[in-house]
């Protein structure tokens, strides 16, 4: 068994414990996997122990594995910031996209999605705790991007996506990710195509699942430390 094999089962066991402990189905949870600056090679490792799911950061980088894996099971998500320059590599690309929180960004996606390919699916950011991000709207401003977004007919509102500010204490975690799932559950109700909460990480996954994440992404628990030594800054 090849490390990421063992690591990508290990992953799928905490999901499993953390569902099981709160009386969900781990079948209600997707496991995202981090891949951002990691090869195509440990890609196609994950590929092979069956995980279809992928996350990327940068969107060159993505492409550019999209392209080295040409594998149409599977499933590319951008997660990182995304500026406007960039968006239609975005479009054009991957199936989903994670971080729009402005109105701007979705039309720019919106515009760029070729007709040949399924709308994009796109969860909105919500800034839930972290004062020193710039990434994701306040609460207050879900209910009007949303309903811009869900107007865009290229676009699919599929949710929402937060990353927590770094937080140890469980019960804090859990408050935070419950915001979030009851945002999400509002959310639900106007909008029929929202099922997905993206929330969770490795540190606070287990808080994230019992509050109602339905995505997980994980990223070093999988693939290793990530080395950003060199090549990583041409997002
Ligand atoms: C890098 C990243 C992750 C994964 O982080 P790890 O600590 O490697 O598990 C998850 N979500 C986002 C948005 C990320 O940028």
């Amino acid at each position: 068994m090849t490390s990421i094999e063992h690591n990508l089962q290990q992953v799928r066991e905490r999901i499993a414990t953390a569902a099981a402990s709160c009386g969900r189905s781990p079948a209600e949870i997707t496991l995202l996997a981090v891949s951002k600056t990691k090869p195509a090679s440990a890609v196609a490792e994950a590929v092979i122990a069956g995980q279809r799911c992928f996350g990327e950061n940068y969107v060159q980088e993505g492409v550019d594995k999209i392209g080295q894996l040409k594998n149409s099971s599977l499933v590319w998500h951008f997660i990182g910031p995304l500026q406007s320059n960039k968006s239609r590599l975005v479009a054009e690309h991957f199936d989903w996209c994670h971080t729009v929180d402005r109105l701007k960004i979705a039309t720019r996606l919106n515009e760029q999605r070729p007709t040949c390919l399924a709308p994009l699916n796109v969860l909105i950011q919500i800034n839930i705790s972290d004062e020193h991000s710039k990434s994701g709207i306040i609460l207050e401003a879900l209910p009007e991007l949303a309903k811009e977004v869900a107007q865009l007919p290229r676009l699919t509102l599929r949710g929402l996506m937060a990353i927590p500010a770094p937080e140890t204490d469980y019960q804090r975690q859990l408050a935070v990710c419950q915001q979030m799932a009851s945002a999400f559950s509002e959310l639900k109700k106007h909008y029929p195509s929202v099922d997905t909460l993206s929330l969770g990480m490795s540190d606070d996954m287990t808080a994230a699942i019992a509050a109602g994440s339905t995505m997980v992404r994980i990223g070093t628990a999988i693939f290793g430390a990530r080395d950003y030594g060199t090549t990583h800054n041409n997002n």
